[in-house]
């Protein structure tokens, strides 16, 4: 038989991972709770063309990242990518528009990439991801970035900073994307070959190419700051005056244009020192067009993006601790055939009552039992034996102390709720 590996750039999050998980999830989901989001769960796979129409044909994740298949009947559909196609989908299918604006949203879940797997970099990861619908204020764009600061900031990251742009809008990024391309056309004997076809295919992205040969030009190049509008250079000063007023770093960073083509204005990300060559832990920004693209109203919108599995490996660099999930505190032990019934029903009870129990299974001496309630962490082991049963009573093993008590089977429960705190 051919042993069994999981995918190529996939992971078991085993048992032992899962305080880290419970977490975060619950820290985010606390905050983006507390700033007033609700959260939507889309599906994992949609129309191939929602992401193709969306994020862009030249993008890197959709030329080469993405997981599509024919379903049988014959419908091309594809493993989500990323969240905000599928969440602006659902906002014009559900009429959304109608709510009272803006509307904030989070989700929580798998997204897909068919991307060279590395530390940090996997096909299948999580994302944390938030959206503000239905509205242009650059304030929104500030709670969105303060509440992933907030995220990072709270697991115990330290070394947190912005990096900042803003690639204006159709009115004015189409002049700069020519002046752009005259430049690196000027250029075009000292730039790789990926850039010469990006020029061609999604100029912006020559910006952010990581080739050696690219830096000169990418460090010269014409800033995109310098040739917005009024209205994306207004909006652009008034969320740095934000920044600055709360005192939140941001390096402005002319190269930030981030990889999916449905951001305007801003675009953002959050680096996090010390954790290696991953630095960037969650990227976002405004998208005012896409639900246009999309076939639905004009919808201004801003939202970020934040793996879950770079967020724990950043911990594990950081040594951030979190608090272990506890194993059942009581732990059922047996000896004799109805013993081992009482201690089913007495372990379903305890259940019921809120308190976690370990039932022993099979018919084994007290030392073997008492030797895996001692493995498995258990802070009291209950024992029932044929003389116990015959009076009515368990004795029960406090395993911090060694301490034995005798406690009547009717008074268990309470017993053992005033101790374990529930
Ligand atoms: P993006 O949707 O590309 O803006 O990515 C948003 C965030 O998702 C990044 O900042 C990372 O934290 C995370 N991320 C992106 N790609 C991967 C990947 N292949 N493996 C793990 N995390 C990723």
């Amino acid at each position: 038989m051919p042993r069994f590996q999981r995918p190529t750039g996939t992971l078991d999050i085993l048992p032992e991972e899962q305080s880290y998980w419970e977490h975060v999830r619950a820290h985010a989901i606390r905050l983006a709770r507390r700033a007033g989001f609700e959260r939507i769960d889309v599906p994992v796979f949609e129309a191939t063309d929602l992401f193709a129409r969306g994020i862009g044909a030249a993008t890197d994740v959709v030329e080469k990242e993405m997981y599509t298949f024919n379903d049988k009947g014959g419908n091309s559909l594809t493993l989500r990518p990323e969240f905000t196609a599928g969440v602006v989908r659902a906002y014009i299918e559900h009429g959304m528009h109608v709510r009272p604006q803006p509307v904030k949203l989070y989700s929580i879940g798998p997204v897909f990439r068919y991307d060279r797997p590395q530390a940090g970099r996997y096909r299948q990861f999580h994302q944390l991801n938030l959206e503000i619908l239905g509205t242009q204020d650059p304030a929104a764009d500030l709670e969105i970035m303060l509440l992933v600061w907030d995220l990072y900031a709270g697991l115990g990251f330290r070394g947190l900073s912005f990096q900042l742009n803003s690639t204006g809008c159709p009115r004015c990024r189409p002049a700069y994307v020519e002046l752009l391309k005259s430049y690196y056309h000027r250029h075009v004997d000292q730039i790789c070959d990926d850039c010469r076809r990006r020029l061609e295919t999604n100029p912006l992205r020559v910006l952010d190419c990581k080739a050696a040969q690219c830096q000169p030009v990418i460090e010269a190049a014409p800033p995109i700051g310098d040739h917005l509008c009024d209205e994306c250079a207004d909006h652009f000063a008034q969320l740095r005056e934000y920044l600055d007023l709360l005192g939140k770093p941001y390096t402005l960073n002319h190269r930030l244009v981030r990889g999916l083509d449905y951001y305007t204005k801003t675009v953002f990300e959050v680096w996090a020192a010390g954790i290696g060559a991953q630095a960037a832990v969650c990227g976002g920004g405004r998208y005012d067009g896409l639900a246009e693209i999309l076939g639905g109203p004009s919808t201004p919108a801003v939202g970020v993006a934040a793996g879950l599995e770079r967020i724990i490996l950043g911990m594990k660099a950081q040594e951030v601790g979190v608090p272990p999930l506890p194993p059942p505190p009581v732990f059922l032990a047996h000896l004799g055939p109805e013993a081992r019934q009482e201690a089913a029903r007495l372990a379903d009870g305890l259940r019921r009552a809120g308190i976690g129990a370990w039932l022993a299974f099979g018919e084994r001496g007290l030392k073997s039992q008492l030797r895996e309630a001692n493995k498995r962490g258990a802070s009291y082991v209950v024992l029932i034996g044929e003389d116990e049963l015959a009076q009515g009573v368990a004795a029960v093993r406090d395993m911090r102390t060694g301490e034995q008590t005798e406690v009547g089977l009717a008074e268990l429960v309470g017993w053992l709720q005033e101790r374990t705190g529930r």
